[in-house]
């Protein structure tokens, strides 16, 4: 079995598909007694084996379901972003942070994190989890920040090392109708973060591109509801419906699936760093990386943000995620060397007090 990185390889000795929380419990106490390791599995999205096991995978694509209150709505573990998305939309209503792509859990993201366009303004969706049910040894336990804080911290952004997410309260926003996407273009990695610092946009983010004359740096800033004014810099600007806002990767993915590059390993390198010195770890990054590094489609993103209270993510203070997402395609580096880049990335990040986004491939 292998993940969304096609790095890692592992063989359950058996795959468990509950289709309740009680029947997730059941699994867990089975492969208890037997000694088994039990690794829960989402979309299998994140890249270096997280979600893999020689033990027991316990597959949760089964718990599905959303229901959708005042402000709030549960959603089983095993659930799309897309589907809660689906749910919330029309009454109005949508999840303050979103992935940029829909079509991963929301167990699998609450125990990764979960890092968003609006992530500078809400934090991640580990922030906005209201309540948990949890699986502990076998046992249900249904904690907040008010009950049973200790298990709460332990599996948002715990990468289900700590208990299995069956369920979860997630907080939800009023959804504007339409947004303006405003493109910034920057100079280098410090123009990019004093945009993100100074712009006053619903949601920001930023990626870094290969051309024949180097990196070009280019700021997105996405401002809700009508009348929007484009922020000073923008070169373009276009409005959209905020779901297909949302849902803005799905071409580039059915392209990328036709193109056969999905399929191919992603040696996705990612790593918090205190803002302050995001820089210093930026520029020299991409002074020692070419195209071929990257791969045909791979993606650099430079996003800030704030963390509020997610123990397990050990993220800088002021943090900024840098995001080298590579693939391995044909004709560019092999994937040792894309795991070395991660490696060395890790090592400038750690000398300038920064950590990895543990859903990436970094060998540690
Ligand atoms: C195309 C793409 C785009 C992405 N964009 C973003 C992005 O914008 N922001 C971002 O933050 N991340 C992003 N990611 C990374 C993504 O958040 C992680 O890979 C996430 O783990 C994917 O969720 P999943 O359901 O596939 O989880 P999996 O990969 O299946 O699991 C991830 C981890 O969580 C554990 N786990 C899964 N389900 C549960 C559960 N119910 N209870 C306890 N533990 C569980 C697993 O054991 C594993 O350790 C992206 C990934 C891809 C492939």
């Amino acid at each position: 079995m292998r993940d969304f990185g096609g790095i890692v390889e592992r063989s359950p000795v058996r795959v468990a598909r509950p289709g309740s929380a009680g029947e997730v419990a059941d699994a867990v106490r089975e492969a208890a007694a037997q000694g088994l390791d039990v690794v829960p599995r989402g979309f299998g999205h994140s890249t270096y084996g997280q979600s893999l096991t020689a033990g027991v995978s316990l597959d949760l694509r089964g718990l599905t379901g959303v229901e959708v209150g005042a402000r709030q709505a549960t959603a089983a573990a095993g659930t799309s972003w897309r589907d809660v998305l689906a749910a919330t939309l029309p009454h109005g209503l949508t999840p303050p942070v979103l992935t940029d792509y829909l079509d991963v859990t929301v167990g699998g993201t609450i125990s990764a994190g979960g890092v968003g366009g609006t992530s500078h303004v809400h934090g991640t969706q580990a922030d906005n989890v209201l309540a948990l049910d949890v699986v502990v040894d076998g046992d249900p336990v249904t904690c907040s920040p008010a009950v049973r804080p200790d298990v709460f911290d332990a599996v948002r952004g715990g990468l289900g090392r700590h208990g299995v997410i069956t369920g979860a309260t997630l907080r939800l926003v009023p959804a504007p109708e339409r947004v303006l996407c405003c493109t910034i273009p920057c100079r280098d990695a410090g123009d990019v973060l004093r945009v993100q610092r100074e712009v006053r946009a619903d949601d920001v983010s930023a990626r870094v591109k290969p051309s024949e004359d180097g990196w070009v740096f280019e700021a997105k800033a996405v401002l809700y509801g009508d009348g929007a004014e484009p922020p000073p810099g923008t070169a373009e600007a276009e409005e959209l419906p905020y779901a297909g806002f949302c849902d803005r990767m799905r071409p580039d993915v059915e392209e990328l699936i036709t193109l056969g590059e999905w399929a191919r390993p992603h040696p996705w390198g990612m790593v918090f760093l205190p803002a302050s010195r995001a820089a210093a770890v930026i520029e020299p990054t991409l002074a020692t990386m070419t195209a071929d590094g990257l791969g045909l489609s791979g993606v650099i993103l430079i996003k800030a943000l704030r963390i509020g209270h997610v123990p397990m993510l050990d993220a800088p203070d002021d943090p900024v995620l840098f995001s080298v997402l590579r693939t391995a395609s044909p004709g560019c580096a092999s994937v040792p060397e894309m795991l070395a880049g991660n490696r060395a990335l890790l090592d400038r990040a750690r000398a300038e007090c920064g950590t990895p986004y543990a859903v990436g491939s970094i060998p540690v």
